[in-house]
């Protein structure tokens, strides 16, 4: 989508700090981190919302959550622990209407969140 702030980032036209990137998946630190690790692991394809996942997406999730967890191992935040999170629409605050998995450690994180 022309107008989509991760597609942009994606399509490397908006810069972004990039952690890792292949052929559907790109993981970037988030601009305002909440935590030591905030990365934001995305597909390169626009979904806009878990609600609009299809079973053709299945395979895309999992790569995004694989995604995640080796980059909190390559981080050392694997073991002591680490977080992870789709925002879905307003209650959850999500913004950006691209799927997203915020991966957050480095620090103690509470739970429940606010
Ligand atoms: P959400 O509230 O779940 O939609 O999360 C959107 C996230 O995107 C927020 O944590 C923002 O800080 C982050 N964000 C917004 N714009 C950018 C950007 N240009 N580069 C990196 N992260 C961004
Ligand atoms: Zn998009």
């Amino acid at each position: 989508m022309t107008n989509c702030l991760f597609c942009r980032i994606a399509k490397r036209e908006i810069p972004a700090s990039i952690v890792y990137e292949d052929e559907r998946v790109l993981a970037f630190n988030d601009i305002n981190p909440q935590a030591p690790t905030h990365v934001l692991v995305i597909p390169k394809r626009h979904v806009a919302t878990l609600s609009d996942l299809t079973i053709e997406d299945d395979a895309m999730i999992g790569e995004l959550a694989r995604r995640a967890a080796a980059i909190a191992q390559e981080r050392g935040i694997a073991a002591s622990g680490f977080r992870t999170v789709f925002n879905t629409n307003r209650d959850a605050g999500q913004t950006v209407f691209h799927v997203h998995l915020h991966l957050l450690g480095g620090r103690h994180l509470d739970w429940p969140p606010g």
